[in-house]
């Protein structure tokens, strides 16, 4: 059975552990790790990276000075971090990967960066988790997924709400439309993908002033028809 663990999820900071029976896999490093007190590092076989924004990546460093794992990700994302290459490995957009007993394909999604990734985990026991973050659409679509780890940054009427009141300028907005998830834009993607699978939904990296844990929860739950949990 698949555990999922969030030790950070937003514009702050993120990094989740996911586990299955006695391995895990880490994603994202912008966690300092010596704040993850319950993590049983010796069980962990790799750390994959999305993209290289310092909220999911300026731990990647300090992370491989302390652990016996390494670091995954796109050459485009290894190229702008500063880890060295030998605690590095390259991964290729829908080319499978296997770390120790999990499967990962990554995917390219949409996002301010060169190469950001998605990633498609196939976990020991057979449970597939897709994991996307920091993306405003995501063009593969996925069969028998059992954990949907998904961003849901902002809904456009909260932000539009927002840049009325004057809180949020045009400027800031528009960065938001093209690159972070949009609550009816998960919606359609969750919806546009075979759910029959599904046992959890982690939405994740809720902006601070342009989301509603509640009713993201409450709509998303609507459609899935099993637990959604708030990262
Ligand atoms: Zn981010
Ligand atoms: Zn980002």
């Amino acid at each position: 059975m698949v555990k999922i663990e969030s030790f950070g999820s937003s514009s702050a900071g993120n990094s989740y552990i996911i586990s299955c029976d006695d391995s895990s896999l880490m994603l994202e490093a912008g966690i300092d790790p010596k704040k993850m007190n319950e993590v049983n590092w010796s069980i962990v076989k790799g750390c994959l990276i999305t993209h290289e924004h310092g909220d999911h990546s300026k731990f990647a460093n300090k992370l491989v000075q302390c652990v016996g794992f390494d670091i995954y990700s796109s050459a485009g994302t290894l190229e702008a971090l500063s880890v060295a290459s030998y605690r590095t490995k390259r991964l290729e957009a829908d080319k499978v990967a296997k770390i120790d007993d999990w499967q990962v394909l990554p995917f390219l999604v949409e996002h301010d960066v060169s190469e950001p990734f998605g990633f498609l985990i196939l976990a020991p026991d057979g449970s597939k988790i897709v994991f996307a973050t920091d993306t405003y659409f995501v063009r593969k679509r996925f069969i028998g997924v059992t954990h949907f780890m998904i961003e849901c940054n902002y809904a456009l009427d909260i932000l539009d709400q927002n840049v009325s009141a004057g809180h949020i300028d045009n400027g800031r907005r528009k960065r938001l439309l093209t690159s972070h998830f949009e609550l009816g834009n998960v919606k359609n993607f969750l919806n546009s993908n075979d759910l029959s699978q599904v046992q959890e939904t982690w939405l994740l990296h809720l902006s601070n002033q342009n989301s509603d844990e509640k009713r993201f929860k409450k709509e998303i739950q609507a459609i899935t028809g099993t637990p959604v949990y708030i990262a």
